[in-house]
C-alpha cells in the first residue's frame, strides 16, 4: 500500500499539515486527518468579536474543502490513544488507524489547577476563552452585561502560553467594548504573574492614550501574587487585597494539548520537544509535533508559526518517506495586535535554525509614538492577513 500519514488536530497546524502534505504529495501517500469538530472557530480575530468588530459566525470555518481534497479523508472522530510501538491511533469509537508517520497538532491543554480555587465548572463563571467555542461567547456576555463602574479583573497566564500578546489585546478590546457602550465608568484591572509581556511599552502606551484611567495593569512584583479565586463570591485575592469583580477573565496555566501528553511526547516543560529542522519529536522519529504543543525554541505559540511549522513538517514527511535529502527549514510569524479598531500593532519574525534550536533571525516590532495613518494601515494588513491565512488551511 501507499504510506500513509496520520494528521491528529484539524487546527492550524494539523489543516496545513494534511492539506500541504496532500498537495506536495502528489499522491505517493494517503493522508488521513482527525479531528472531531464539525466546524473550527479560531481564536485569532476573537478579541475582535469581543471589542464588537466582528461577528462570532465570522470566526467560524467549515471542513468541505479539505474533505473534498484528492489523497485527504478526513475523519471525524476524537484520537483517544497513540500506540507507538505498533504505529497505531485509537480512535474514540474503537478504530484503529495504522500510520508510517504521524503528525500532531493537538493545541494546548489548560491547567485549571494553576489558579488557586479555579476549575472546569468554575470557568462557566469565570471564562477562560482560551480555546474559541463556547467559552467565547460567554466572556462576551459576561463583557456586554458589565455594569458601567463596574469592575473587570484578567488573570493572565505564565509564559510559555498560547499567543503571547492575546491578553493584553483582549484588555485593549474589552475597553472599547465598555467604551463604545457609554461605560466610561467601567475599570479593567490586569493582575500578571509576569513582571514584563509581548509589546508592552506599545499596550501600555495605547491604553494611556486611547482609554486613559481604565486600564491597569498591576506588576507582580510590587503589588503580590495572585492567590486565587471565588467563583461563587466573584472574588480575586492577591497578597494584599481581596476583590469582588463584575467579570473574571481567568487564563491559567497551559501545555500540551493531552494525547501529546498521554503518549509520552512532553518533556518537564509540558510541551514537546522536536529536531528544529524538520518538527521531528526528539522521542520517536515517526511522529512530528507542530504548533502550540511543540518547544518552538523563539518563536511564539500563534496560528502563523503553527502554519509555518506545519509546512516545514509536511516536507520533511515527504522527503523522509522519499529517502531523499532534507531541505533547510525556515519560518515565519507575524502577530497583529489591535488597541482599537483603528490602531493596530505588530510583532514579526524570521526564523531558521542555529544552535540546535529555533532561533530568530530578523524581525520587527511596531514603535511607540508612531503616526494614526501607519497604525491603521495595520489594521488592513491584520484583515488581509486573516483571510489569507484561513484559505492558506483549510482550502
Ligand atoms: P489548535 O488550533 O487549537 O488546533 C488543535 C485542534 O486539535 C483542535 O481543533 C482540537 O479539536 C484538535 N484535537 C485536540 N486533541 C485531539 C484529539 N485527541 N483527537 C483529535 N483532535 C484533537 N495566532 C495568530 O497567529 N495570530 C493572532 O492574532 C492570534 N490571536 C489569538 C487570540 C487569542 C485570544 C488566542 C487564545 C489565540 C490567538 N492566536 C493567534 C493563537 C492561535 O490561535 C494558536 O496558536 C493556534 O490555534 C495553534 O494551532 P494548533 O494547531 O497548535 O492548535
Amino acid at each position: 500500500r501507499r504510506p500513509r500519514l496520520v494528521v491528529v488536530g484539524g487546527g492550524v497546524g494539523g489543516a496545513t499539515a494534511a492539506r500541504y502534505a496532500a498537495i506536495w504529495g502528489r499522491g505517493a501517500l494517503d493522508v488521513i486527518l482527525i479531528e472531531p469538530s464539525e466546524s473550527y472557530a479560531t481564536c485569532f480575530f476573537s478579541n475582535l468579536y469581543l471589542g464588537g468588530l466582528r461577528s462570532f459566525d465570522s470566526l467560524v470555518h467549515e471542513y468541505d474543502a479539505l474533505a473534498r481534497r484528492p489523497g485527504l479523508e478526513l475523519v471525524r472522530r476524537f484520537a483517544q490513544k497513540i500506540d507507538r510501538e505498533r504505529r497505531q491511533v485509537e480512535l474514540v469509537d474503537g478504530t484503529e488507524l495504522a500510520y508510517d508517520r504521524l503528525v500532531l497538532s493537538p493545541g494546548i491543554e489548560l491547567d485549571y489547577g494553576s489558579v488557586p480555587g479555579y476549575s472546569q465548572a468554575a470557568a462557566e463563571i469565570m471564562p477562560h476563552a482560551w480555546k474559541a467555542g463556547p467559552q467565547t461567547k460567554l466572556l462576551k456576555a459576561k463583557l456586554d452585561a458589565v455594569p458601567d463602574g463596574g469592575l473587570v479583573v484578567m488573570i493572565a497566564p505564565p509564559n510559555p502560553y498560547r499567543c503571547p500578546p492575546g491578553p493584553y489585546e483582549r484588555v485593549s478590546m474589552m475597553a472599547h467594548a465598555l467604551r463604545a457602550a457609554g461605560k466610561a465608568k467601567a475599570r479593567i484591572i490586569v493582575l500578571d504573574p509576569k513582571d514584563k509581556f509581548s509589546k508592552m511599552a506599545l499596550f501600555q502606551e495605547g491604553w494611556d492614550r486611547r482609554y486613559p484611567g481604565v486600564v491597569e495593569w498591576q506588576d507582580p512584583t510590587i503589588h503580590g501574587g495572585i492567590k486565587g479565586v471565588d467563583a461563587v463570591a466573584m472574588t480575586v485575592a492577591t497578597d494584599f487585597e481581596q476583590r469582588r469583580a463584575d467579570l473574571v477573565n481567568v487564563i491559567p496555566a497551559q501545555r500540551a494539548g493531552r494525547i501529546a501528553q498521554d503518549s509520552g511526547l512532553t518533556d518537564a516543560t509540558g510541551y514537546c520537544p522536536i529536531d528544529p529542522s524538520s518538527m521531528r519529536s526528539t522521542v520517536d522519529p515517526s511522529v512530528f509535533v507542530i504548533g502550540d504543543a511543540c518547544i518552538g525554541g523563539d518563536m511564539p505559540k500563534s496560528g502563523f508559526a503553527a502554519n509555518s511549522q506545519a509546512k516545514v513538517a509536511a516536507l520533511a514527511v515527504l522527503t523522509d518517506l522519499a529517502g531523499a535529502a532534507a531541505l533547510p527549514a525556515h519560518y515565519e510569524s507575524t502577530c497583529w495586535s489591535l488597541i482599537t479598531p483603528t490602531d493596530c500593532v505588530k510583532v514579526d519574525g524570521l526564523y531558521g535554525v542555529r544552535d540546535g534550536r529555533i532561533k530568530e533571525l530578523a524581525g520587527f516590532v511596531s514603535d511607540t509614538g508612531e503616526p494614526d495613518a501607519l497604525r491603521r494601515r495595520n489594521v488592513a494588513e491584520a484583515e488581509a492577513w486573516y483571510d489569507a491565512m484561513i484559505a492558506d488551511v483549510f482550502g
